[in-house]
């Protein structure tokens, strides 16, 4: 068995851990990562083209300070790599004036300083016709969101760690974590590594490795529709950039535009779904009735210039905490995590990398974590 000694070792190389990675080997750590999979695979949470970017966080004001981070550390990444990271067309949260995305999205701009504005609903009936809405629809204009690029940022997060000297395992599973009084053994069946630290960013597969977190993985495909009309304008990104929107049933639809392959990325929140499975047991199967009715019925009513049948559906997973806040933070001496995404992690994974890294090097962090800390449970 081979056996290597490094300062850090982070497992597991999705959104979480390819930015932990990046931010650490930046800082000139010592760093070795560790993948089950190749980088940037579709098995876990981090695949597809997109996911939503939203500044004024509707799930809590602390986020904003996250989302603008990973905002500009992609900036500062795209502006070396030449590629882009992060597509600023601002963004809807529409619901009652008391529902979660309008209450939340206001919440962040009171208290996080988020730029937002208010949409009446004839406003919003106005710019938007794709919706049918409701008559108690209003919406907020979140002026700094719009939409990032999933895979293709895992992918260069861990390009740039390897840049700046990282040493990366892919194809390689973590078998056990031991801690030990003076470091770490992180064991694979081919090399062990020793080390002073381990960052442990295992999406679903979290509570496997690190046992006594509260998390609960969700089965949560991704789906994308046609606009009925070929020719249409109307759901290309800039027409019809990101949105939340809730029901007053407290179900909700989220999705966005698409100028690249005029797909149109549609998701349904609050349907109910298989949760607290062995990741290892994922079902990839789509079933039309279990799958597809609930949300096509949902868009059907919703954008009636959708075809509500889906042209592409992927299956994918969250990974759920009881209060729907990450787990960042550290466990012991030893010990970081990252996890419980509760849906919502992408569009702050660079920022939360930072944030790994500063708490590994004993850094203060740039924002308040106290909401994301692991010991709250
Ligand atoms: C349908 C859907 C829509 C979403 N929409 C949005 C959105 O619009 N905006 C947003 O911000 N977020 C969104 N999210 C959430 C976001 O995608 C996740 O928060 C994020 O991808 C979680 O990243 P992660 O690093 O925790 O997990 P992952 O990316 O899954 O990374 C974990 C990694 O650990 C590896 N691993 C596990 N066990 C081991 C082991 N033993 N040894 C080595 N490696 C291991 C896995 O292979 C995996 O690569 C959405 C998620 C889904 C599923």
């Amino acid at each position: 068995m081979e056996s290597v000694r490094t300062d850090v070792v982070v497992v597991g190389l999705g959104a979480f851990g390819s930015a932990a990675l990046w931010r650490l080997a930046q800082r000139g750590v010592k760093v070795v990562g560790i993948e089950r999979q190749a980088i940037g695979h579709p098995f876990g949470s981090s695949h597809g083209s997109t996911r939503l970017f939203r500044v004024a966080c509707m799930e809590h004001p602390g986020l904003t300070p996250i989302a603008q981070e990973s905002l500009r550390l992609w900036t500062e990444l795209g502006e070396r790599t030449g590629e882009v990271y992060v597509r600023q067309t601002g963004s809807l949260n529409v619901g009652g004036p008391d529902s979660h995305p309008v209450a939340g999205a206001r919440k962040a701009a009171a208290e996080a300083g988020a730029q937002t504005t208010d949409l009446s609903h004839d406003e919003l009936a106005r710019r938007f016709p794709q919706y049918h809405l409701s008559a108690h629809d209003v919406a907020v204009w979140d002026p700094g969101a719009g939409i990032c690029y999933a895979e293709p940022t895992v992918r260069a997060q861990v390009a740039e760690a390897e840049r700046l000297g990282a040493t990366v395992f892919p194809h390689t599973m973590v078998t056990a974590i031991d801690l030990q009084p003076n470091g770490v053994t992180v064991r694979t069946p081919t090399i062990d590594i020793q080390a002073d630290q381990v960052v442990v960013c295992a999406g679903a597969w979290l509570g496997k490795l690190v046992p006594g977190l509260p998390l609960s993985p969700r089965r949560t495909p991704l789906f994308w529709f046609r606009p009925k009309d070929p020719a249409s304008d109307a759901f290309r990104l800039t027409n019809f950039p990101s949105f939340i929107w809730e029901f007053p049933d407290g179900r909700g639809l989220w999705g966005h535009g698409s100028d690249e392959d005029f797909l149109v990325k549609v998701g349904l929140d609050g349907a109910e779904r298989a949760r607290d499975f062995d990741p290892d047991e994922l079902d990839r199967y789509i079933h039309p009735r279990e799958d597809i009715g609930e949300l096509a019925a949902a868009v059907a009513a919703s954008f009636p210039d959708l075809d509500p049948e889906p042209v592409k559906v992927i299956p994918c997973m969250v990974t759920d905490s009881p209060d729907g806040q990450f787990l960042v933070g550290r466990r012991d001496e030893r010990l970081v995590i990252a996890g419980g995404d509760s849906g919502h992690g992408f569009k702050h994974c660079a920022g939360v990398g930072e944030l790994l890294a500063e708490l590994t090097t004993k850094e203060t962090p740039y924002t308040d974590v106290s909401f994301i800390d692991p010991l709250r449970y």
